[in-house]
Protein backbone atom coordinates (compact mmCIF):
# COMPACT_ATOMS: atom_id res chain seq x y z
CA UNK A 1 0.00 0.00 0.00
CA UNK A 2 1.09 3.60 -0.62
CA UNK A 3 1.15 5.39 2.78
CA UNK A 4 1.86 9.26 4.02
CA UNK A 5 2.19 10.17 7.18
CA UNK A 6 2.26 13.58 8.64
CA UNK A 7 4.26 14.55 11.15
CA UNK A 8 8.12 12.89 11.65
CA UNK A 9 7.75 12.93 15.67
CA UNK A 10 7.89 9.94 17.98
CA UNK A 11 5.33 8.68 16.48
CA UNK A 12 4.93 9.62 13.04
CA UNK A 13 8.45 8.83 11.98
CA UNK A 14 8.05 5.00 14.15
CA UNK A 15 5.16 4.34 12.56
CA UNK A 16 6.27 5.57 8.97
CA UNK A 17 9.39 3.22 9.32
CA UNK A 18 7.69 0.48 10.65
CA UNK A 19 4.88 0.26 8.07
CA UNK A 20 7.41 0.80 5.31
CA UNK A 21 9.80 -2.67 6.77
CA UNK A 22 6.22 -4.28 6.53
CA UNK A 23 6.24 -4.21 2.59
CA UNK A 24 4.59 -0.62 2.33
CA UNK A 25 6.00 2.88 0.04
CA UNK A 26 5.64 5.27 2.80
CA UNK A 27 5.93 9.01 2.80
CA UNK A 28 6.59 10.67 5.60
CA UNK A 29 5.68 14.31 5.85
CA UNK A 30 7.08 17.14 8.26
CA UNK A 31 6.45 21.10 8.59
CA UNK A 32 9.93 21.01 9.44
CA UNK A 33 12.59 21.15 6.48
CA UNK A 34 15.74 20.27 8.42
CA UNK A 35 13.94 16.94 9.38
CA UNK A 36 12.86 15.91 6.10
CA UNK A 37 16.17 16.51 4.88
CA UNK A 38 17.63 14.76 7.30
CA UNK A 39 15.52 11.51 7.00
CA UNK A 40 15.79 11.59 2.82
CA UNK A 41 19.69 11.20 3.82
CA UNK A 42 18.89 8.22 5.85
CA UNK A 43 19.90 9.87 9.03
CA UNK A 44 17.32 9.93 11.95
CA UNK A 45 16.33 13.63 13.47
CA UNK A 46 15.29 11.80 17.33
CA UNK A 47 16.84 9.04 19.10
CA UNK A 48 14.57 5.79 19.75
CA UNK A 49 16.36 2.12 19.74
CA UNK A 50 17.19 0.69 16.92
CA UNK A 51 15.52 3.43 14.62
CA UNK A 52 18.36 4.62 13.02
CA UNK A 53 19.28 1.34 11.15
CA UNK A 54 15.34 0.71 10.35
CA UNK A 55 15.55 4.29 9.04
CA UNK A 56 18.80 4.35 6.81
CA UNK A 57 17.81 0.50 5.45
CA UNK A 58 14.37 1.84 4.14
CA UNK A 59 15.46 5.02 2.86
CA UNK A 60 18.50 3.56 1.07
CA UNK A 61 16.42 0.57 -0.45
CA UNK A 62 13.98 3.10 -1.49
CA UNK A 63 10.54 2.52 0.76
CA UNK A 64 10.66 5.61 2.46
CA UNK A 65 11.32 9.37 1.45
CA UNK A 66 10.62 12.55 3.32
CA UNK A 67 8.56 15.71 2.18
CA UNK A 68 7.33 19.05 3.26
CA UNK A 69 4.78 18.87 0.34
CA UNK A 70 1.70 17.33 2.15
CA UNK A 71 -0.84 17.55 -0.70
CA UNK A 72 1.48 15.90 -3.39
CA UNK A 73 2.13 13.05 -0.85
CA UNK A 74 -1.16 12.35 0.16
CA UNK A 75 -2.86 12.54 -3.73
CA UNK A 76 -0.28 9.92 -4.34
CA UNK A 77 -0.88 7.62 -1.42
CA UNK A 78 -4.02 5.42 -0.48
CA UNK A 79 -3.88 6.21 3.11
CA UNK A 80 -2.48 9.01 5.46
CA UNK A 81 -1.91 8.48 9.01
CA UNK A 82 -2.28 12.50 10.79
CA UNK A 83 0.49 11.59 13.92
CA UNK A 84 1.43 15.47 14.82
CA UNK A 85 1.51 16.61 18.43
CA UNK A 86 -1.38 17.45 20.35
CA UNK A 87 -0.01 19.70 23.22
CA UNK A 88 -1.30 21.05 26.12
CA UNK A 89 -3.10 24.67 26.75
CA UNK A 90 -2.00 26.89 29.72
CA UNK A 91 -5.50 25.59 30.85
CA UNK A 92 -5.03 22.06 30.58
CA UNK A 93 -7.19 21.66 27.91
CA UNK A 94 -5.33 19.81 24.77
CA UNK A 95 -4.70 22.10 21.74
CA UNK A 96 -5.82 21.24 18.21
CA UNK A 97 -4.34 24.06 16.57
CA UNK A 98 -1.09 21.13 14.67
CA UNK A 99 -3.86 18.67 13.98
CA UNK A 100 -6.50 21.05 12.33
CA UNK A 101 -3.94 22.49 10.38
CA UNK A 102 -2.59 19.03 9.38
CA UNK A 103 -6.09 17.99 8.26
CA UNK A 104 -6.40 20.76 6.29
CA UNK A 105 -3.50 20.32 4.42
CA UNK A 106 -3.94 16.43 3.88
CA UNK A 107 -7.43 17.19 2.38
CA UNK A 108 -6.09 19.70 -0.06
CA UNK A 109 -4.55 16.16 -1.25
CA UNK A 110 -7.80 14.73 -2.59
CA UNK A 111 -9.61 17.32 -3.97
CA UNK A 112 -8.50 16.36 -7.71
CA UNK A 113 -7.93 12.84 -6.52
CA UNK A 114 -10.20 10.15 -8.25
CA UNK A 115 -10.70 6.94 -6.48
CA UNK A 116 -10.72 6.33 -3.11
CA UNK A 117 -8.62 7.50 0.13
CA UNK A 118 -8.61 6.74 4.08
CA UNK A 119 -7.64 9.08 6.58
CA UNK A 120 -6.65 7.95 9.91
CA UNK A 121 -5.88 10.25 13.27
CA UNK A 122 -3.00 8.52 14.86
CA UNK A 123 -2.49 11.88 17.38
CA UNK A 124 -4.03 11.62 20.50
CA UNK A 125 -7.58 13.41 20.56
CA UNK A 126 -10.45 14.31 22.99
CA UNK A 127 -13.84 12.08 22.56
CA UNK A 128 -15.87 13.28 19.71
CA UNK A 129 -12.45 15.50 18.20
CA UNK A 130 -12.35 13.17 15.19
CA UNK A 131 -16.36 13.56 14.33
CA UNK A 132 -16.44 17.23 15.26
CA UNK A 133 -13.83 19.00 14.29
CA UNK A 134 -11.36 16.74 12.03
CA UNK A 135 -13.98 15.21 9.43
CA UNK A 136 -15.49 18.82 8.95
CA UNK A 137 -12.41 20.08 7.94
CA UNK A 138 -11.78 17.38 5.79
CA UNK A 139 -15.13 17.56 3.98
CA UNK A 140 -14.76 21.64 3.21
CA UNK A 141 -11.57 21.87 2.02
CA UNK A 142 -11.61 18.59 -0.33
CA UNK A 143 -14.82 19.48 -1.21
CA UNK A 144 -16.10 15.41 -1.04
CA UNK A 145 -18.16 13.67 1.29
CA UNK A 146 -16.82 11.34 4.43
CA UNK A 147 -18.21 7.65 4.17
CA UNK A 148 -18.62 8.63 0.33
CA UNK A 149 -16.03 9.80 -1.38
CA UNK A 150 -13.28 9.04 1.27
CA UNK A 151 -12.93 7.24 4.76
CA UNK A 152 -11.92 7.97 8.23
CA UNK A 153 -10.22 6.12 10.96
CA UNK A 154 -9.46 6.82 14.66
CA UNK A 155 -6.10 4.75 15.49
CA UNK A 156 -5.05 5.52 18.80
CA UNK A 157 -0.86 4.58 19.31
CA UNK A 158 0.41 3.24 22.60
CA UNK A 159 3.69 3.05 21.40
CA UNK A 160 6.07 4.15 24.93
CA UNK A 161 9.17 6.34 23.91
CA UNK A 162 12.38 4.26 24.01
CA UNK A 163 10.99 1.23 23.01
CA UNK A 164 8.98 3.38 20.13
CA UNK A 165 10.04 1.31 16.82
CA UNK A 166 9.37 -2.11 18.50
CA UNK A 167 5.87 -1.26 20.20
CA UNK A 168 4.52 0.18 17.18
CA UNK A 169 5.58 -3.07 15.57
CA UNK A 170 4.56 -5.55 18.26
CA UNK A 171 1.56 -3.75 20.17
CA UNK A 172 -0.05 -5.69 22.62
CA UNK A 173 -3.75 -4.54 20.48
CA UNK A 174 -4.56 -2.69 17.36
CA UNK A 175 -7.75 -0.33 18.24
CA UNK A 176 -9.66 0.92 14.76
CA UNK A 177 -12.18 3.58 15.24
CA UNK A 178 -14.27 3.88 12.48
CA UNK A 179 -16.58 5.96 10.77
CA UNK A 180 -17.57 3.17 8.49
CA UNK A 181 -16.69 -0.61 8.05
CA UNK A 182 -15.03 0.19 4.85
CA UNK A 183 -12.53 2.60 6.29
CA UNK A 184 -11.98 0.06 8.72
CA UNK A 185 -11.64 -2.54 6.54
CA UNK A 186 -8.87 0.04 4.37
CA UNK A 187 -7.20 0.27 7.50
CA UNK A 188 -7.13 -3.16 9.11
CA UNK A 189 -5.22 -4.51 5.76
CA UNK A 190 -2.76 -2.14 6.64
CA UNK A 191 -1.65 -3.87 9.51
CA UNK A 192 -2.33 -7.71 8.23
CA UNK A 193 0.92 -8.52 9.18
CA UNK A 194 1.07 -7.44 12.35
CA UNK A 195 0.65 -10.09 15.35
CA UNK A 196 -1.92 -8.49 17.47
CA UNK A 197 -5.56 -9.19 18.16
CA UNK A 198 -7.19 -5.89 16.41
CA UNK A 199 -10.48 -4.26 17.96
CA UNK A 200 -12.91 -2.07 15.72
CA UNK A 201 -15.00 -0.06 17.30
CA UNK A 202 -16.33 3.61 16.90
CA UNK A 203 -14.07 6.98 16.33
CA UNK A 204 -15.42 8.27 19.57
CA UNK A 205 -14.77 4.90 21.74
CA UNK A 206 -11.01 4.58 20.41
CA UNK A 207 -10.25 8.16 21.07
CA UNK A 208 -11.39 7.50 24.59
CA UNK A 209 -9.99 4.07 24.82
CA UNK A 210 -6.37 6.13 24.69
CA UNK A 211 -7.21 8.11 27.30
CA UNK A 212 -8.27 5.88 29.85
CA UNK A 213 -5.18 3.76 29.49
CA UNK A 214 -2.62 6.55 29.72
CA UNK A 215 -4.86 7.61 32.77
CA UNK A 216 -5.16 4.59 34.63
CA UNK A 217 -1.29 4.10 34.05
CA UNK A 218 -0.72 7.45 35.29
CA UNK A 219 -2.96 6.74 38.34
CA UNK A 220 -0.84 3.62 39.22
CA UNK A 221 1.95 5.55 39.12
CA UNK A 222 0.74 8.02 41.21
CA UNK A 223 -0.69 5.69 43.91
CA UNK A 224 2.28 3.84 44.26
CA UNK A 225 4.31 7.08 45.04
CA UNK A 226 1.46 8.06 47.87
CA UNK A 227 2.13 4.27 49.12
CA UNK A 228 5.78 4.79 48.68
CA UNK A 229 5.70 7.87 50.99
CA UNK A 230 4.06 6.37 53.25
CA UNK A 231 6.58 3.27 53.16
CA UNK A 232 9.25 5.96 53.11
CA UNK A 233 7.81 7.39 57.27
CA UNK A 234 7.92 3.76 58.17
CA UNK A 235 11.21 2.65 56.93
CA UNK A 236 9.77 -0.05 54.50
CA UNK A 237 10.80 -0.46 51.03
CA UNK A 238 7.97 0.02 48.68
CA UNK A 239 9.25 -2.20 46.08
CA UNK A 240 8.83 -5.38 48.40
CA UNK A 241 5.51 -3.92 48.75
CA UNK A 242 4.95 -3.42 44.97
CA UNK A 243 6.24 -6.69 44.48
CA UNK A 244 3.65 -8.89 46.87
CA UNK A 245 0.67 -6.41 45.21
CA UNK A 246 1.36 -6.63 41.75
CA UNK A 247 1.54 -10.86 42.23
CA UNK A 248 -1.90 -10.49 42.30
CA UNK A 249 -3.28 -10.95 38.20
CA UNK A 250 -5.87 -8.74 38.64
CA UNK A 251 -3.42 -6.04 39.13
CA UNK A 252 -0.07 -6.59 37.76
CA UNK A 253 3.26 -5.42 38.97
CA UNK A 254 3.85 -3.06 35.75
CA UNK A 255 3.65 0.72 36.70
CA UNK A 256 4.35 0.15 40.59
CA UNK A 257 7.98 1.06 40.07
CA UNK A 258 7.94 4.39 42.51
CA UNK A 259 10.41 6.78 42.19
CA UNK A 260 10.46 10.70 40.98
CA UNK A 261 7.15 11.13 39.25
CA UNK A 262 6.36 10.52 35.53
CA UNK A 263 6.66 12.94 32.64
CA UNK A 264 6.77 12.82 29.29
CA UNK A 265 4.70 14.43 26.17
CA UNK A 266 2.16 12.05 27.08
CA UNK A 267 0.46 11.30 30.65
CA UNK A 268 1.18 14.70 32.13
CA UNK A 269 -0.78 15.94 29.04
CA UNK A 270 -3.07 13.06 28.46
CA UNK A 271 -4.72 13.20 32.00
CA UNK A 272 -5.07 16.72 32.17
CA UNK A 273 -6.73 17.05 29.07
CA UNK A 274 -9.04 14.19 29.89
CA UNK A 275 -9.66 16.38 33.36
CA UNK A 276 -10.32 19.18 31.16
CA UNK A 277 -12.89 17.24 28.66
CA UNK A 278 -14.98 15.85 31.72
CA UNK A 279 -15.41 18.95 33.06
CA UNK A 280 -16.62 20.61 29.76
CA UNK A 281 -19.13 17.83 29.77
CA UNK A 282 -20.06 18.18 33.31
CA UNK A 283 -18.41 15.70 34.99
CA UNK A 284 -15.85 15.78 37.97
CA UNK A 285 -12.19 14.19 37.35
CA UNK A 286 -11.50 13.58 41.18
CA UNK A 287 -9.56 11.00 40.36
CA UNK A 288 -7.57 12.12 37.75
CA UNK A 289 -7.10 15.24 39.36
CA UNK A 290 -5.63 13.56 42.46
CA UNK A 291 -3.02 11.56 39.71
CA UNK A 292 -2.12 15.21 38.95
CA UNK A 293 -1.45 16.60 41.89
CA UNK A 294 0.65 13.70 43.66
CA UNK A 295 2.85 13.85 40.71
CA UNK A 296 3.82 17.23 40.63
CA UNK A 297 4.47 17.27 44.37
CA UNK A 298 6.57 13.80 43.96
CA UNK A 299 8.88 15.46 41.09
CA UNK A 300 10.37 17.58 43.48
CA UNK A 301 10.73 15.03 46.38
CA UNK A 302 14.38 14.71 46.06
CA UNK A 303 15.62 18.59 46.35
CA UNK A 304 13.39 18.01 49.48
CA UNK A 305 15.35 15.11 51.00
CA UNK A 306 18.30 16.54 50.06
CA UNK A 307 17.65 19.64 51.97
CA UNK A 308 17.12 17.37 55.14
CA UNK A 309 21.06 16.48 54.09
CA UNK A 310 21.83 20.56 53.46
CA UNK A 311 19.45 22.70 54.71
CA UNK A 312 21.12 25.82 53.23
CA UNK A 313 21.82 24.31 49.56
CA UNK A 314 23.04 28.16 48.50
CA UNK A 315 26.53 27.39 46.93
CA UNK A 316 26.29 23.31 47.41
CA UNK A 317 27.83 21.35 44.19
CA UNK A 318 25.05 18.78 43.33
CA UNK A 319 25.71 16.20 40.14
CA UNK A 320 21.93 15.65 38.71
CA UNK A 321 22.21 12.46 36.35
CA UNK A 322 19.84 11.96 33.73
CA UNK A 323 17.97 14.66 31.99
CA UNK A 324 14.90 13.11 29.84
CA UNK A 325 11.89 11.87 31.46
CA UNK A 326 12.80 8.13 31.31
CA UNK A 327 15.99 6.02 29.57
CA UNK A 328 16.33 5.15 25.84
CA UNK A 329 14.97 8.37 24.74
CA UNK A 330 16.41 12.35 24.29
CA UNK A 331 13.03 13.55 25.35
CA UNK A 332 12.77 15.96 27.77
CA UNK A 333 9.30 16.83 27.38
CA UNK A 334 7.89 17.37 31.25
CA UNK A 335 10.92 15.73 32.31
CA UNK A 336 11.06 15.56 36.59
CA UNK A 337 14.35 16.80 35.80
CA UNK A 338 13.48 20.60 34.50
CA UNK A 339 11.47 21.20 37.88
CA UNK A 340 14.44 19.93 39.95
CA UNK A 341 17.15 21.91 38.60
CA UNK A 342 14.91 25.08 38.48
CA UNK A 343 14.32 24.29 42.15
CA UNK A 344 17.62 23.52 42.79
CA UNK A 345 18.75 27.16 40.79
CA UNK A 346 16.29 28.84 43.21
CA UNK A 347 18.04 27.13 45.95
CA UNK A 348 21.48 28.62 45.45
CA UNK A 349 22.95 25.39 44.55
CA UNK A 350 25.43 25.13 42.06
CA UNK A 351 24.14 22.22 38.91
CA UNK A 352 26.66 19.94 36.95
CA UNK A 353 24.35 17.77 34.64
CA UNK A 354 25.14 14.48 32.72
CA UNK A 355 22.45 12.76 30.43
CA UNK A 356 24.00 10.19 27.76
CA UNK A 357 21.12 11.48 24.83
CA UNK A 358 19.12 14.65 26.09
CA UNK A 359 21.93 17.45 26.88
CA UNK A 360 20.86 19.11 24.04
CA UNK A 361 17.51 19.42 24.95
CA UNK A 362 18.34 20.77 28.04
CA UNK A 363 20.53 23.42 27.05
CA UNK A 364 17.30 24.51 25.69
CA UNK A 365 15.52 25.02 28.95
CA UNK A 366 18.52 25.40 31.47
CA UNK A 367 21.28 27.19 29.36
CA UNK A 368 23.59 28.13 32.30
CA UNK A 369 23.93 24.87 34.17
CA UNK A 370 26.90 22.78 33.92
CA UNK A 371 26.68 19.90 31.34
CA UNK A 372 29.70 17.36 31.50
CA UNK A 373 29.85 14.92 28.82
CA UNK A 374 30.10 11.57 31.46
CA UNK A 375 28.36 10.70 35.20
CA UNK A 376 31.78 10.43 36.21
CA UNK A 377 32.81 14.24 35.88
CA UNK A 378 29.66 15.19 36.91
CA UNK A 379 29.90 13.59 40.35
CA UNK A 380 33.51 14.54 40.49
CA UNK A 381 33.86 17.18 43.51
CA UNK A 382 29.59 17.95 44.18
CA UNK A 383 28.01 17.40 47.71
CA UNK A 384 25.31 15.18 46.23
CA UNK A 385 24.54 13.42 42.95
CA UNK A 386 20.67 12.93 42.48
CA UNK A 387 19.38 9.90 40.06
CA UNK A 388 16.87 11.47 38.02
CA UNK A 389 16.57 8.80 35.21
CA UNK A 390 17.34 5.46 35.52
CA UNK A 391 19.96 4.93 32.59
CA UNK A 392 21.52 1.77 32.77
CA UNK A 393 25.08 2.88 32.39
CA UNK A 394 24.47 4.86 35.88
CA UNK A 395 24.37 1.39 37.88
CA UNK A 396 27.99 1.22 36.97
CA UNK A 397 28.14 3.77 39.95
CA UNK A 398 30.78 2.94 42.17
CA UNK A 399 32.81 3.41 45.64
CA UNK A 400 35.63 4.62 43.04
CA UNK A 401 33.35 7.20 41.88
CA UNK A 402 31.77 8.34 45.13
CA UNK A 403 35.73 8.78 46.25
CA UNK A 404 35.99 11.83 44.13
CA UNK A 405 32.84 13.41 45.50
CA UNK A 406 33.24 15.91 48.77
CA UNK A 407 30.95 14.21 50.20
CA UNK A 408 29.97 10.01 49.02
CA UNK A 409 25.75 11.03 49.15
CA UNK A 410 23.61 9.43 46.16
CA UNK A 411 19.71 10.36 46.34
CA UNK A 412 17.82 7.81 43.79
CA UNK A 413 15.04 9.45 42.02
CA UNK A 414 14.71 6.55 40.59
CA UNK A 415 15.85 2.42 42.01
CA UNK A 416 19.13 1.56 40.90
CA UNK A 417 21.05 -1.31 41.49
CA UNK A 418 24.55 -0.18 41.15
CA UNK A 419 27.59 -1.66 44.07
CA UNK A 420 27.56 1.29 46.78
CA UNK A 421 27.33 1.06 50.05
CA UNK A 422 23.60 1.94 51.92
CA UNK A 423 25.25 4.66 54.17
CA UNK A 424 25.92 6.61 50.79
CA UNK A 425 22.63 5.85 49.13
CA UNK A 426 18.97 6.69 49.86
CA UNK A 427 15.55 6.10 48.12
CA UNK A 428 12.85 8.66 47.15
CA UNK A 429 10.32 6.45 48.27
CA UNK A 430 12.68 3.38 50.19
CA UNK A 431 15.05 3.19 52.83
P1 LIG B 1 6.16 15.34 18.12
O1 LIG B 1 6.00 16.69 18.66
O2 LIG B 1 7.36 14.53 18.46
O3 LIG B 1 6.10 15.38 16.52
C1 LIG B 1 5.12 16.06 15.81
C2 LIG B 1 5.69 16.40 14.43
O4 LIG B 1 4.64 16.93 13.62
C3 LIG B 1 6.79 17.44 14.45
O5 LIG B 1 7.92 16.96 13.74
C4 LIG B 1 6.18 18.66 13.73
O6 LIG B 1 7.12 19.42 13.02
C5 LIG B 1 5.18 17.98 12.84
N1 LIG B 1 4.08 18.84 12.38
C6 LIG B 1 3.34 19.72 13.05
N2 LIG B 1 2.40 20.26 12.27
C7 LIG B 1 2.53 19.71 11.04
C8 LIG B 1 1.85 19.85 9.81
N3 LIG B 1 0.81 20.67 9.65
N4 LIG B 1 2.28 19.11 8.76
C9 LIG B 1 3.33 18.27 8.88
N5 LIG B 1 4.00 18.09 10.03
C10 LIG B 1 3.61 18.79 11.10
O7 LIG B 1 4.84 14.55 18.53
P2 LIG B 1 4.71 13.01 18.95
O8 LIG B 1 5.33 12.77 20.27
O9 LIG B 1 5.11 12.17 17.78
O10 LIG B 1 3.14 12.89 19.16
C11 LIG B 1 2.23 12.90 18.08
C12 LIG B 1 0.86 12.49 18.61
O11 LIG B 1 0.90 11.14 19.07
C13 LIG B 1 0.38 13.33 19.78
O12 LIG B 1 -1.01 13.46 19.70
C14 LIG B 1 0.73 12.47 20.99
O13 LIG B 1 -0.09 12.73 22.09
C15 LIG B 1 0.50 11.08 20.44
N6 LIG B 1 1.28 10.02 21.08
C16 LIG B 1 2.58 10.25 21.45
C17 LIG B 1 3.31 9.22 22.03
C18 LIG B 1 4.73 9.46 22.47
O14 LIG B 1 5.26 8.62 23.22
N7 LIG B 1 5.38 10.53 22.05
C19 LIG B 1 2.72 7.96 22.24
C20 LIG B 1 1.42 7.75 21.81
C21 LIG B 1 0.69 8.79 21.24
Amino acid sequence: MHISVVGTGYVGLPAGTGLASRGNQVTCIDIDEEKVEKINNGDCPIYEEDLPELLEEMVSQGKLSATTNTAEAVADSDITFLAVGTPMNNDGSINLEYIKQAAEDAAEGIKEKDGYHVFVVKSTVVPTTTEEEIIPILEVVSGKKAGEDFGVCMNPEFLREGTALNDFLEPDRIVIGELDEKSGDTLEKVYSEFDAPIMRTSLKAAELIKYASNSLLATKISFINEIGNLCKELGIDVYEVADGVGMDHRVKRDFLDSGAGFGGSCFPKDVRALASFMEDQGEEPRILEDTISVNEDQKTKLVEQLEDHYPDLSGKKIAVLGLSFKPGTDDIRQSPAIDIISELKELGAQIKAYDPKAIENMKEKHPDVEYTSSYEEALEDTDAGLIVTDWDEFNAIDRGDLQTMNKALLLEGRRMSYDVDEENREGITWP
